[in-house]
């Protein structure tokens, strides 16, 4: 072996670090990956779905959302970063977090510190990111950002609590938390990460326009269904007309779709408010007892829970408040078990006032 060969062989190699980012398809975490990937990073990105994503399949089911854009932002954010993006089903251990959240919830049912620890946990945890070789995590978190999960206090207790610990780094506010890992092994340089903190939104959008991003989704409510009030108020009734907190990930689909009427603690009626939602809850006749209208155009029903005949024949009247038969004498319904056998009734709707307004989920 000549002596060139040999030093060629002994010569520390130039390792490129290699980060995940959590990809949540918003803004911020769009910036914190761009900014550790214009130091030289190599990123990928992880989405994990929940069930409670405000993106996904049920997103294109009303006709007033169907002039909008669709498109997975998670996956676009991957585009246009131009990196890998790995999305990972994690709604059956995420149960866990809604049910028993060790941090409690937000204004809602968002369990958002737990979510944190959680998916960052994840990432860690991953048993491929280690495999890869990652050196370390970014998040898209800015202290002061969020109310319960973004504060100055919090951030420790993710990093600690989800076993990353200095391997998370947080681009966006990075300059006002003591140095991480990847700052001080020299993997990015600290001077160029940012110390952006509370609810202003401003100097993320001054870095995007920096970095020519013109186009980011902006989720209102934030990443997912857990912080709308609306949801969370019919998760709650879920459990409690269960007498137990669970669910499975068709309840918690159900819950984004349709009226949701529960005129006696047993049992619940899931009316659809248009032709899309129709289509939607149809693909569940076969779980659940369903009423549609016969004689003239209407919603479908789904009843979800316990009932006998005059539960059956309450939920009709109901159902046929919503048709088009509402104010006629009398509504055909055929009422259908999710095994297929049916039977037809007729009833009188129910009119607008003895609908009560506490029936409402
Ligand atoms: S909004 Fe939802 S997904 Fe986002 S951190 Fe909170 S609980 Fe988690």
């Amino acid at each position: 072996m000549s002596n060139l060969e040999t030093l060629q062989n002994t010569a520390p190699k130039s390792k490129q670090p290699k980060a995940v980012a959590l990809i949540s398809g918003g803004l911020d975490s769009l910036l914190a990956a761009k900014v550790v990937q214009e130091q030289g990073v190599h990123v990928e990105g992880i989405n994990f779905y929940t069930g409670f994503c405000v993106e996904g399949h049920t997103h294109a089911i009303r006709k007033k959302d169907k002039e909008k854009e669709k498109r997975n932002n998670a996956l676009w954010v991957a585009e246009q970063l131009g990196i890998k993006l790995h999305i990972i089903d994690i709604s059956e251990e995420y149960k866990d977090i809604v049910l028993n959240p060790k941090h409690g919830y937000g204004a809602n049912l968002n369990p958002c510190l737990d979510c944190k620890i959680f998916m960052v946990n994840q990432a860690q945890a991953w048993a491929w990111a280690e495999e890869n070789g990652f050196d370390f995590i970014i998040t898209g978190e800015v202290i002061g950002q969020r109310p319960k999960s973004q504060r100055k206090e919090t951030m420790p207790i993710i990093a600690r609590e989800s076993g990353a610990d200095d391997r998370l780094l947080r681009p966006l506010c990075a300059k006002n938390l003591i140095p991480t890992l990847p700052e001080r092994e020299g993997w990015v340089n600290r001077e160029e990460l940012y110390d952006f903190s509370g609810r202003s939104r401003k100097p993320q959008f001054e870095l995007a326009k920096k970095f020519g991003f013109e186009d980011f989704a902006q989720p209102a409510g934030g990443c997912c269904f857990l912080t709308d009030a609306n949801y969370s108020k019919k998760l709650a009734d879920l459990w409690e007309a269960r007498g137990e907190r669970r669910y499975e990930l068709d309840d918690i689909m159900l819950l984004k779709v349709g009226r949701h009427i529960r005129p006696k603690k047993n049992f619940k009626l899931i009316v659809s408010r248009e032709e899309g939602e129709n289509n939607f809850l149809r693909g569940y006749k076969r779980q659940f007892t369903s009423i549609h209208t016969v004689s003239h155009g209407g919603p479908l029903t789904l009843l979800d829970g316990e009932f006998d005949k005059d539960d059956i024949k309450l939920a009709a009247r109901i159902a046929a408040r919503y048709s088009g038969g509402k104010h006629a004498d009398k509504v055909t319904v055929q009422v259908e078990n999710y095994q297929g056998s049916s039977f037809v009734l007729d009833v009188e709707p129910m009119t607008a006032d003895a609908v009560k307004q506490e029936w409402h989920v």
